[in-house]
Order: C-alpha cells, then sequence, then structure tokens
C-alpha cells in the first residue's frame, strides 16, 4: 500500500513552494487508495513552535488536504530514535568522535586552503589495526556513522531520473550530539521506515540529505523507499520563493477571496502536468495524479495566471456554494449575517460569477445589495449621470414605481417604455441608472441586476438623481 508523508519543520511560514511539498504525496496517496501522514519535524527547538504547527494545520484543512494518520511530532519519538541508535551502537556502525569544533575549524580551513571539499577525515573512525588517538579529557562524543567509504549510491529518482553519489565524496555523519539526541537525517531514516513511507515526494533542497538516508535504511536493513525531488518553486523575479523574498503565506491567499480548488488547481500544474489540461477539478487531479509526469526544472510562480485559475473556478461553482462563501466576507463589510439568509445571494452570485477573479471581487459586487446605497465611482457618475438625463431618470423611477409585478421582463418593459417617450437609447437611460443604483456603468443587464435589487430600493436610489 502507497503510504506518503508531509514532513514540514514548523518555522513559523508556510508559502505556496511549501504545501506544493504537502499537495503531492497527499494526492499521490489519494490517486493511488494509500494513506498520507503528517510529520512535524520540531526538533529544532528554537525555531519550533506550537502556533507555526497551527499555521501548517490550518493551510492544509482550508485546501482540504487531510492526513491519514498524524501528526506525528518527533519530539514526541525521540526515546526511539535512542532505542534504534543503540542498535546501530550494537552492530558496531557508529563510533564516538572527539574531534571539538576547533579542530573541526581548523580542519575544514586546511582543506579549503588545498582547494579540497570541507568534509571530517576519519580521524576516530576505528579500523582494524589503526591506532586510534588517545581520549581528550571531559570531551563529549558525538556519534558517527560509519559511511561505506567505496563505490556509490546510487537511486532512480521519479524525478530526477538515475542519481549516482560516489561515497567517497561523503564523509561519515553525525547521528548524535555530544548530549546524546539525534540529528536530523537519522530522525527522519527511522520515521519513514517506523511510518512504512514508500514514497518520499519533497522538496529538491533535501536531495543532498538523500544518499546518506539511503546509507541509514540500508545500515538499519530497510529498503530505501521510492524518492521524487521537486524542483524549487521560484517568485516572479526568479528568486526561491521566501518569506524574505515577499513570499505570501498560504492563508492568505484564502483571505484574498481564492477558491481551495482553484489553488490546488494552480498549484498542481506548477510543476505537473496532465496533457494540455490548465483547468481541472479536485476529483479529476486525484485521479490523474501520478509521478511520471512531474516537470524537471525550477516553476515560476504567477500571480496574474492562479488569478486566471481562480477566475475559472469561480465560474464552474456551484451558486449556492458561492453564496456560503462570499457571505462572511458581506459580513466582514459590515452586512448583517441574518438580512444575508434572504435567499438572493445565490442569484447575485449567478449574476456576477463570470466577471470575478476572486470572492472578495464577487462581494465587492454584492455589496449594494445589501448596503443602503452603493459606494458611487465619481468618474462614472460624472460622466453618465448628467444635468439632462435626470428628468429621464425621474420618469424612469415613476414607471418602475408603477408595475405591479417586479420581474426582470417587466423592469425591461418600463425601460422601453421611457426611452421611447424620452426619445433616448438604451445605454443613455441604462449607465446612470447603474450608477447610481450599483455605482458603476458597467454590470450585468441592468433589468436582471434591478429585479434582484429590488423595487423600493431602485426607485428611492434613482430619484436621488
Ligand atoms: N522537514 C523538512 C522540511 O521542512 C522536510 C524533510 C523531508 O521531507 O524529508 O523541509
Amino acid at each position: 500500500k502507497v503510504r506518503t508523508r508531509f514532513a514540514p519543520s514548523p518555522t513559523g511560514f508556510i508559502h505556496l513552494g511549501n504545501i506544493r511539498s504537502a499537495l503531492y504525496p497527499w494526492a499521490f496517496a489519494r490517486a493511488n487508495g494509500g494513506d498520507f501522514i503528517l510529520r512535524i519535524e520540531d526538533t529544532d527547538l528554537e525555531r519550533s513552535t506550537q502556533a507555526a504547527v497551527d499555521v501548517i494545520l490550518e493551510s492544509m484543512q482550508w485546501l482540504g488536504m487531510t492526513p491519514d494518520e498524524g501528526p506525528y511530532y518527533q519530539m514526541q519519538r525521540m526515546d526511539r530514535y535512542k532505542q534504534v541508535l543503540q542498535t546501530l551502537k550494537d552492530k558496531g556502525l557508529v563510533y564516538p568522535c572527539y574531534m571539538s569544533v576547533q579542530e573541526l575549524d581548523a580542519l575544514r580551513e586546511r582543506q579549503m586552503a588545498a582547494k579540497q571539499k570541507p568534509r571530517y577525515d576519519g580521524t576516530w573512525r576505528p579500523e582494524p589495526g589503526k591506532t586510534l588517538p588517545s581520549i581528550p579529557e571531559g570531551v563529549q562524543p558525538v556519534l558517527r556513522f560509519k559511511t561505506p567509504q567505496t563505490g556509490s549510491v546510487v537511486w532512480e529518482d521519479k524525478v530526477k531520473g538515475r542519481v549516482e553519489v560516489r561515497n567517497e565524496e561523503l564523509d561519515d555523519l553525525v547521528i548524535a550530539r555530544p548530549d546524546g539526541t539525534p540529528t536530523y537525517n537519522f530522525c527522519v531514516v527511522v520515521d519513514d521506515i517506523d511510518m512504512g513511507i514508500t514514497h518520499v515526494i519533497r522538496g529538491d533542497d533535501h536531495v543532498n540529505n538523500t544518499p546518506r538516508q539511503i546509507h541509514i535504511f540500508e545500515a538499519l536493513g530497510h529498503q530505501p523507499p521510492v524518492f521524487a525531488h521537486l524542483p524549487t518553486v521560484l517568485n516572479e523575479q526568479g528568486e526561491k520563493l521566501s518569506k524574505r523574498h515577499g513570499a505570501k503565506a498560504v492563508t492568505q491567499y484564502r483571505d484574498e477571496g481564492y477558491l481551495a480548488d482553484a489553488m490546488i488547481n494552480y498549484l498542481a500544474r506548477l510543476g505537473w502536468s496532465h496533457g494540455d489540461d490548465e483547468i481541472f477539478t479536485r476529483e479529476q487531479f486525484l485521479q490523474w495524479f501520478d509521478l511520471d509526469h512531474l516537470g524537471s526544472s525550477a516553476a515560476r510562480f504567477d500571480e496574474a495566471k492562479l488569478r486566471w485559475v481562480n477566475a475559472q473556478h469561480i465560474k464552474m461553482t456551484d451558486d449556492q456554494k458561492l453564496a456560503e462563501l462570499v457571505a462572511p466576507r458581506l459580513q466582514a463589510r459590515g452586512i448583517d449575517a441574518a438580512a444575508l439568509q434572504d435567499g438572493r445571494l445565490a442569484d447575485i452570485a449567478a449574476l456576477f460569477k463570470d466577471r470575478c477573479d476572486t470572492l472578495e471581487v464577487l462581494a465587492d459586487w454584492a455589496l449594494p445589495f445589501y448596503a443602503p446605497a452603493p459606494a458611487i465611482n465619481q468618474e462614472d457618475y460624472a460622466k453618465h449621470v448628467t444635468p439632462e438625463i435626470r428628468p429621464a431618470l425621474h420618469a424612469l423611477a415613476d414607471a418602475l414605481e408603477a408595475l405591479p409585478a417586479w420581474t426582470a421582463p417587466e423592469i425591461s418593459q418600463a425601460f422601453k417604455q421611457v426611452l421611447k417617450a424620452q426619445g433616448l437609447k438604451m445605454p443613455q437611460l441604462a449607465m446612470p441608472a447603474r450608477v447610481l443604483t450599483m455605482g458603476v456603468a458597467h454590470t450585468p443587464s441592468v433589468d436582471a441586476v434591478f429585479a434582484l435589487l429590488g423595487q423600493k430600493k431602485v426607485v428611492q436610489l434613482l430619484k436621488t438623481a
């Protein structure tokens, strides 16, 4: 059974590049009837906070990436890591190293001066027939892993293809600190084994860890999982996406009115493809996702494209669903929750959804239907609500006020009647009528808009001319 994981470090911020590293393992598990596991890598005590964990959970929840297991917390698994460490000690696969930080620095400087790659030189690695230095007083050793010194590590990466690293390029990894706490690469492998992970799908900033992790898998007698290292997501300037370079938090997109399904669609395409399909639903994505169509070059984030994808998804979304999503945004604009229950919101969504690229834009369109008066665009007002047209607007108000039934066809009839009597063309009257009622000159069909605004309100606003 396929088992994947998302293993974020909770350091306070989660951007689109980070969440894409959750999207693919989640989708891969779903596409294969597998399990998706959430593991919080919180061993960096200085940088990890519960608030940061909450941000991760909130982002995943918004997008509907529900884990089947977890969150597991690495800090709660320390005993387990120490237990596994003991088995490596018992097998003679680790050794204590007493080299001090100063000695390590000096070694590195010598190597750099000789234009060599800085690496631990194996001073404390026990070998048959080798005499080790005498153990210094009062120094707590680190534990190093005995990396094979010949041969190479090879894996078939689902993104990068065959990767081969010669073992002589790897030094003996520190797997426990002087206080006995296990280090990052070791914990990850113990977790991936214990959690039965079959596919590790993660950012390619971890690709240098992979050969080291494969050695640990093998030392522990386990077959390494399948690896897929995802290329970086770049921002519009071509820099690696990061908070420092202005990336937004995932939840900010929710606040700005992006639909979860649109985000999934957009993020999915940022590094994966399904033929020429640009727009697809969550369900389609979860059926289609595979590791064979992951892209191997860095993807560039493009907010304009994201907005376009969002607009397509808004059009595809059911009106009632849009009404539910827009209601809280109208409340945030001061509209009473009870007023929003009048049943109009779904019809308003139906009328405006093809001109909205975010839910915020839709909320802006819906606002004049619930606010006492629209916010008037002054330019539109000056251009369209001219002194000459005012008598006609009053005549329209009277004709509309006299209508026995308030439906779009009736409203349209009233317009025609006034246009004829005043010798005007439709835009000459409809534009100022829109400005007075909706605040702007361009809206969907004026009779449909008026039908939803309500008779009393339309008449009263037209009379302000
Ligand atoms: N905790 C790592 C990170 O946040 C991910 C480790 C992994 O996926 O193996 O980048």
